[in-house]
């Protein structure tokens, strides 16, 4: 906003007449120039002293003090407004990042787990011996539970037919 634009809205400003963010661009202006600021310190206390005259209210013993007042309020406001606004943005990105984060170590976990499957499965049936031993090595456990497995027959040899041909003497 030039000075010709800021001049031209003082009225309307002081008569609250300003769109939001005309009014903050006029502000704006107001705090930067002090011409324009001037113009406006003067138009206030004419429209106000007259306002306050009129409605037989207690006339303001300073104008230019409640003017800053008003102005730096009106600033402030939309200063509150712009970081709501800013801080919401921040934690809407946040929590997109996070969310992709997260989702980006779960996928990572179910491919480390897929691969992990792979291998061990890779490996045969001793990779699941932990889970299912009793069903995979049954007849393996069983081989061991019967225990020591008969010894073959003696062959017949020279001496046994003599030890037998003895015995029955
Ligand atoms: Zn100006």
């Amino acid at each position: 906003m030039n000075c010709l634009e800021a001049q031209s809205n003082i009225i309307s400003y002081i008569e609250n007449g300003l769109e939001k963010e005309k009014r903050i661009d006029f502000l704006r202006h107001i705090q930067s120039c002090n011409d324009c600021k001037e113009e406006l310190d003067i138009y206030y206390t004419m429209i106000e002293g007259m306002r306050q005259m009129d409605t037989n209210a207690p006339i303001s013993k300073d104008f230019k003090k409640e003017l800053d007042h008003r102005i730096n309020k009106e600033l402030k406001q939309n200063k509150t407004r712009k970081e709501v606004v800013v801080l919401s943005v921040v934690v809407a990105i946040l929590s997109f990042v996070s969310f992709t984060v997260i989702g980006y170590i779960n996928f990572l976990g179910i491919v480390k787990a897929d691969e992990q499957r792979k291998i061990k499965e890779a490996q045969g049936k001793y990779y699941f011996s932990d889970t299912f031993d009793e069903y995979l090595f049954e007849p393996d456990n069983q081989v061991i539970s019967i225990g020591i497995e008969p010894e073959p027959e003696e062959e017949e040899t020279f001496y046994s037919k003599v030890r037998a041909y003895n015995s029955l003497k």
